[in-house]
């Protein structure tokens, strides 16, 4: 039986949220007198909607989930932090890390004094045997999925990701940044039956929008009800609530998009593998390719003489760079620069 008691830091479960203005009178009213906000109009006089109740009715529908399950963030980034500062008590509960995967998992646990245990992912990146996951594992905490992985490309099965749920003590977070360009089926589904997992996602990648940093993240209503009550009040700004509801009604040219994105992935994949600079190309379900290169520095150095800024990555995969999947030309541009090395 899932019990957020169990997993809920002390002093969140006696916190006391702070009460504001637009919380406390949701209704609709002629006269607003009670936020000290600006009478004067500009489109953004008046605060945010601290419970972004357009968005979620939008994303819910197009997520397939209930209003409950859903919390929205200001980028992943504050989802994670949130995450940590509810459910990880520090130097008592720990964060498990598959390496190599997104640094924000190590730098947030760091910040909130959550120690780290990093357990590398197998050949190939394929995740750890239930055996090492058992090893390792002491303590509750979180422990990060991040499917598809940032920066290998990789997926996981469903089953895996259940399977490890079911192990652990502490809250699974499957981070779904890229799940939109990927061909497997999203963590979602398993909402229902295993209560110990979050899912995030965000709107920074396929959705365009990494500039208004808007991150959800979708959990058993007793997590994000916990979420809710440690956020800051009005922790996503309108503008961002307003275009991602746009985004969410316009979704065909979002996926217009995303199929342009996997058929240029296809491409450049193809493309590099012909390369006599390159090594190995690891197959991608993201919008970046991990690409190992005999000479790393070398390469890295000469795009960048050219303009084109990819990401060294040889720190946490020998001799790779990940690189983004671009416009046509820009990916044209990329393959033209390395055949000339
Ligand atoms: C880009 C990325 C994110 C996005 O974070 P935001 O704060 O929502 O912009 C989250 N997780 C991973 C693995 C990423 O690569």
């Amino acid at each position: 039986m899932f019990d957020i008691n169990q997993i809920t830091r002390e002093n969140i479960k006696s916190l006391q949220p702070y009460s504001s203005a637009r919380s406390e009178y949701k209704g609709e009213a002629d006269v607003w007198l009670d936020a000290n906000e600006s009478p004067y109009e500009t489109e953004f006089n008046r605060y945010p909607d601290p419970k972004q109740t357009t968005l979620k009715e939008v994303l819910a529908e197009y997520r397939q989930v209930d209003q409950a399950q859903i919390f929205i963030g200001n980028g992943s980034d504050e989802i994670i932090d949130l995450l940590f500062r509810a459910f990880c008590e520090p130097n008592v509960d720990k964060a498990y890390i598959l390496t190599p995967t997104y640094g924000m998992y190590g730098v947030l646990a760091n910040l909130n004094n959550v120690e780290v245990v990093d357990i590398p992912l197998q050949t190939d990146f394929e995740l750890p045997s239930m055996a090492e996951l058992k090893a390792n594992i002491n303590s509750k905490g979180l422990l990060f999925i991040c499917s598809p992985n940032n920066p290998t490309g990789t997926t996981y099965a469903l089953k895996k990701i259940n399977e490890i749920a079911e192990l652990f003590e502490g809250l699974v977070v499957v981070d779904e940044a890229y799940i939109d360009f990927s061909d497997v089926e999203s963590a979602l589904i398993l909402l229902t039956s295993t209560p110990n997992l979050v899912v995030s996602q965000t709107m920074s990648k396929a959705f365009g929008l990494a500039g208004l940093r808007l991150g959800m993240a979708f959990a058993h209503p007793d997590v994000i009800a916990t979420l809710n009550k440690i956020k800051p009040p009005y922790n996503v700004n309108s503008f961002t609530q307003r275009e991602g509801v746009e985004r969410l009604k316009d979704i065909k040219k979002l996926e217009c998009q995303v199929s342009e994105q996997k058929i240029q992935r296809v491409f450049l994949f193809n493309e590099l593998t012909k390369l006599s600079c390159v090594k190995k190309v690891y197959p991608s379900q993201a919008n970046f390719i991990l690409v190992v290169f005999e000479d790393v520095q070398r390469v890295f150095e000469a795009l960048r003489r050219k303009g084109i800024i990819v990401r060294n990555r040889s720190n946490e995969v020998e001799s790779a760079l990940r690189i983004s999947v671009g416009l046509p030309a820009q990916n044209i541009l990329l393959l033209n620069e390395l055949k000339s090395l």
